[in-house]
C-alpha cells in the first residue's frame, strides 16, 4: 500500500539525482531536501515503537462512520530518534538558503534552554501553536521555520504509525472519502498507477488511499464540468487538476510517465512551480503547506 514510500535511503538519493538531473534549477533546493529525505529514511529503519492498537469495536464503528482511524493527537513517536534527527536536520539546514541557514543556527543555539524538543513534538501533535509562537517569537525566527523542523523530525514516525495502522483498514471496503483513512488529514499529492486508478497521499502520515478517478478531493460539490487540468509540454509527467467549485487545486504525478523511482515527498518539492502557477491562476493548495520551507 505504501510502496511508494518504501524506498532506502540509497534508493531516494538516487531519484533525486535523476530530479536534479532533469530540472537544474532545483539543484540546490534539492541538495538540502535530499539531505533530509535521506536522514529522514535511515532513522525509519532504527525507530522502535510499541504497537498502536485498536479494539474491533472501534475498527467497526470507525469504519462505519467513515471516521479516521486516529486523532493526531494519538500518533506515537520515537523521542530519542526524533530528538537525534531535529539536530540533524537543524545541522543540515546550516549548508541551506542564508534564511533557513540563520534560522537554522539560532535554533542550533537555543536547544535545551529555550527549545526542548520534546515539548515541540507534543506540541506539534496536540495542535499546541502557542508553543511554536512563543518561541519563534523569543528567538526571533520564523514560526513555520520552527514547524518544519519539528515535522520533519516527526515524519519517520508518523509514517511508521500509519504502516502500522494500515492493517486495520478494510482492503475490500475503498475508502473513497476526501481525507486520509489513517489521520483524517486532506492529500497533498495524488497519483495516477499503471491501469489508470488514482492515488490520494496524505499530507500528515504520508499513507496512500485510492481515490476516484475524476473527482476533486477537497470538496464534495465538484461535477465534471467543474474540473480541468493543466501541465506543461516539457514536463508532461505532473498535470494540475483544479476545480471551480472550490478553486482548490492538487498536483497529480501520472507514474505511466515516470521512469525514475517515485518519492511522493520528492515529486512534492521538486513541482513547487506548478503550485506558482496554479496560484497565480487563482487557486489555492488543498491543503496549508506548513511543513514546506
Ligand atoms: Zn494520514
Ligand atoms: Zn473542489
Amino acid at each position: 500500500m505504501t510502496s511508494y514510500l518504501a524506498l532506502t535511503s540509497e534508493q531516494v538519493k538516487k531519484a533525486v539525482a535523476a530530479v536534479k538531473k532533469s530540472k537544474p534549477v532545483y539543484a540546490e533546493l534539492l541538495d538540502f531536501y535530499g539531505g533530509v529525505f535521506e536522514a529522514q529514511e535511515d532513522c525509519k529503519g532504527r525507530i522502535d515503537l510499541e504497537p498502536l492498537q485498536l479494539s474491533e469495536d472501534l475498527q467497526t464503528a470507525k469504519a462505519r462512520e467513515k471516521l479516521p482511524l486516529i486523532e493526531i493527537e494519538a500518533f506515537i513517536y520515537d523521542e530519542n530518534e526524533s530528538a537525534n534527527l531535529f539536530l540533524t536536520l537543524c545541522h543540515l539546514a546550516t549548508e541551506a538558503n542564508p534564511k533557513l541557514s540563520a534560522a537554522a543556527g539560532v535554533i542550533l543555539n537555543a536547544i535545551e534552554t529555550t527549545i526542548k524538543p520534546d515539548a515541540l513534538f507534543s506540541g506539534l501533535l496536540n495542535g499546541n501553536e502557542a508553543i511554536f509562537e512563543n518561541i519563534a517569537n523569543e528567538l526571533g525566527i520564523e514560526k513555520p521555520v520552527l514547524g518544519f523542523f519539528t515535522y520533519n523530525s516527526l515524519k519517520p514516525s508518523l509514517c511508521a504509525c500509519a504502516d502500522q495502522l494500515a492493517v486495520y483498514l478494510d482492503q475490500n471496503e475503498p475508502w473513497l472519502q476526501a481525507y486520509c483513512p489513517i489521520c483524517g488529514n486532506a492529500p497533498i499529492l495524488s497519483i495516477l498507477e499503471d491501469e489508470g486508478q488514482r492515488k490520494l497521499v496524505c499530507s500528515f502520515c504520508w499513507h496512500l488511499w485510492s481515490a476516484k478517478r475524476v473527482h476533486c478531493p477537497y470538496c464534495d460539490g465538484s461535477q465534471n464540468k467543474d474540473l480541468h487540468y493543466f501541465y506543461s509540454e516539457e514536463e508532461k509527467d505532473t498535470r494540475v487538476d483544479l476545480c471551480d467549485n472550490c478553486k482548490k487545486y492538487i498536483k497529480t504525478l501520472d507514474t505511466r510517465k515516470v521512469a525514475r523511482l517515485i518519492y511522493p515527498p520528492l515529486e512534492q518539492i521538486s513541482t513547487m512551480h506548478l503550485d506558482i502557477k496554479a496560484q497565480e491562476m487563482g487557486f489555492e493548495p488543498g491543503v496549508k503547506l506548513f511543513m514546506q520551507v
